[in-house]
Formats: C-alpha cells, sequence, structure tokens
C-alpha cells in the first residue's frame, strides 16, 4: 500500500474522533454553566411592563451556534419569550444596511450614552441630541430612520428578523398589549427626539412598530441562530445566505460592546470581553467573532436590566472557550 495511503486511512478516523470530543465538550459547557448558576436567585423580573413580571422566573435556558452552523442547547430551550431590547440589534442591522453607517452615525448616534436604557436625560445633555440605537431613544429613532409606510415598514422588519432566525417569528401579543398600555414614557421620549428634529416620522406610528419588534416572542435557541451571522462575517452559518457586509458587522459589534449592556456595558467588556445585547424580557446574547453566536435566558434582571444567570453563564462559557476578543 502506498505510503501517504496508509497515513490517510489512519488519520480520517482520528479527526472524527477529535470532533466528537469537541461536540461532546460544548455540550457539557453548557450543561455545566446551567447546573453552576440554575440556584442563583439574585434580581427581579422587569414589572414596568406587567406582562413581564408574570413570566416564570426559574426558565433557564442556553443555546449555542457555532459557525459550522451546528447547534448546542442545554435547559430551557423551547420558552418563548419576548426579545424586547434585543431587538434593537436587528433594526440597528437593518438601518446599517438600508440607509448606510454614515446616516446611523449622523442621524441617530453611536456612543455610549453611559445612562440607562429609558433615560430622557441622554437627550437633554447631549447639545447635538446623538443618542445610541441600542438605548430605547435611539432604537425608536432607528425604527423611524427606515422607509415604508407603517404596514410596510413593519413587513420589511419581520422578514429581516425571519431571515436571521430561519423561521417564522410570532408578535406575543399579550407582552404587545401590556406594553402598549403602559407606553408613555417611550412616547415622551419619541417626542423630545422629535422636538429636536432627531426623530424622522410620525411618532404614534414608528413607537407602535418599536412595540411590536419589541414584543416578537423567541426561544434562546432562535436567538443564538438570530446572532450567528454576526460571529459570521454576515453569512448565516445555517442558511448560507449573506445578510450584511462585513464592514456593518464590524460596527454592528463596535456598538454591542460599548453599549449592549445599558449602563453596565464598560463593566461587561472588561469582564467578558465580547459584544453582546441584553433585553428586559431574561434573554442576552453574544458574539465571538469567526467562532460562535450565544444565547442565554433567564428572567431575573439586576438593577440594570440584564439577566443575572444569563451574564453568568455566559461569562463562564466565553472564558472557558477562550473567546475573550481584547
Ligand atoms: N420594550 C422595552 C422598552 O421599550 C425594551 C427595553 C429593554 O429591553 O431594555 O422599555
Amino acid at each position: 500500500m502506498k505510503k501517504w495511503l496508509l497515513i490517510l486511512i489512519l488519520l480520517v478516523p482520528l479527526s472524527g474522533v477529535a470532533k466528537v470530543a469537541k461536540v461532546n465538550e460544548i455540550e457539557a459547557l453548557l450543561a455545566k454553566a446551567h447546573s453552576m448558576y440554575k440556584n442563583e436567585k439574585a434580581g427581579a423580573n422587569a414589572d414596568y411592563i406587567p406582562a413581564l413580571a408574570k413570566v416564570d422566573s426559574e426558565l433557564f435556558g442556553i443555546a449555542l451556534v457555532t459557525n459550522d452552523g451546528k447547534m448546542y442547547t442545554y435547559g430551557d430551550v423551547d420558552s418563548r419569550f419576548s426579545i424586547q431590547s434585543i431587538s434593537k440589534v436587528f433594526t440597528l442591522a437593518l438601518a446599517l444596511e438600508a440607509k448606510g453607517a454614515d446616516q446611523v452615525a449622523s442621524k441617530i448616534g453611536v456612543n455610549a450614552t453611559g445612562l440607562p436604557f429609558n433615560s430622557v436625560a441622554a437627550i437633554e445633555l447631549n447639545k447635538a441630541r446623538s443618542v445610541n440605537p441600542l438605548v430605547n431613544a435611539g432604537a425608536m429613532a432607528t425604527v423611524s430612520l427606515l422607509e415604508g409606510d407603517k404596514e410596510n415598514k413593519w413587513q420589511n422588519l419581520s422578514h429581516w428578523y425571519n431571515e436571521f432566525a430561519n423561521t417564522e417569528l410570532p408578535v406575543l401579543k399579550s407582552i404587545y398589549q401590556s406594553e402598549s398600555e403602559t407606553n408613555g414614557h417611550n412616547l415622551a421620549i419619541a417626542e423630545l427626539l422629535k422636538s429636536y428634529d432627531r426623530f424622522y416620522g410620525d411618532v404614534k406610528d414608528n413607537l407602535d412598530i418599536y412595540t411590536r419588534q419589541c414584543s416578537i416572542g423567541v426561544t434562546v435557541t432562535d436567538l443564538a441562530v438570530m446572532a450567528s451571522p454576526f460571529a459570521n462575517r454576515g453569512v448565516h452559518p445555517i442558511t448560507n445566505k449573506k445578510l450584511m457586509s462585513e464592514e456593518n458587522v464590524e460596527r454592528l459589534l463596535a456598538v454591542m460592546t460599548t453599549a449592549g449592556l445599558y449602563e453596565t456595558s464598560g463593566d461587561w467588556a472588561f469582564k467578558v470581553g465580547l459584544p453582546a445585547k441584553s433585553g428586559v424580557g431574561g434573554g442576552i446574547i453574544a458574539v465571538a467573532p469567526e467562532r460562535f453566536s450565544i444565547a442565554v435566558f433567564s428572567p431575573r434582571l439586576d438593577q440594570a436590566g440584564n439577566s443575572v444567570r444569563a451574564q453568568k453563564a455566559i461569562d463562564y462559557i466565553a472564558e472557558a472557550m477562550d473567546a475573550n476578543i481584547f
């Protein structure tokens, strides 16, 4: 037998074994993180949107998608919850693609506000009225920047979200209703921006679209799939569709790094070192560029509005996988 053929025959099964070991390692890691933090009871569900207070606080699910399209999950991975602020990332992604990075920077702003997600002061303290697409003010302004009348804009947005999720995502009616009925604060923010010519369409229509996007129902698995193109230079590792340019992915990840976890984004970057985004529904996504996306869901939040267990689980897994981008 030729020597090279013999080497090949010996190597093929070996590489197979190595792969299985790696698969098992990731699975074991998710299970370990789950068991380490499942008894963590700190924090509380968001309750300023009444329907969020009713979600089972004990739910805890973890999902990870690698750039070769493989999926790993553990825990409550089939529970559907509202995407909330994590939606802001996908709407920003659409604005970057449709309007360009310069318009996003000049018409919305990209600096971290360093203030809570629903801050009015962020607008008042900044003379240029620049906000950030990942806090409420900037996120609503980003919706207003997109083209189309109300229904058109919603169709485009939900189609865009579905492309990332590789499935049709529903709107959770109870959350949408509850948030619509208690939306005075966001309405005030949008009106204030409008008064400074930093809102680019009808306030009520765009607020309604924003509220709908926040009420989109996802599983933690959906979220990891949705974040996966951000780890893969804009190409979806499961559908192979090119959804974003590499340049826009870079900018998106920069904004996630500086503003993804509200006013504690600096602490998160310092400690974990991954671009991420949280939502008051209890989800967090994080992106390890060139490697994987991860999503964790558990409803109890810290003071800033970030899921306590999700932060701990991602920190643990990212560290074990040596994923800190810095
Ligand atoms: N829909 C929520 C709001 O506008 C999103 C907040 C969040 O998840 O940070 O208040």
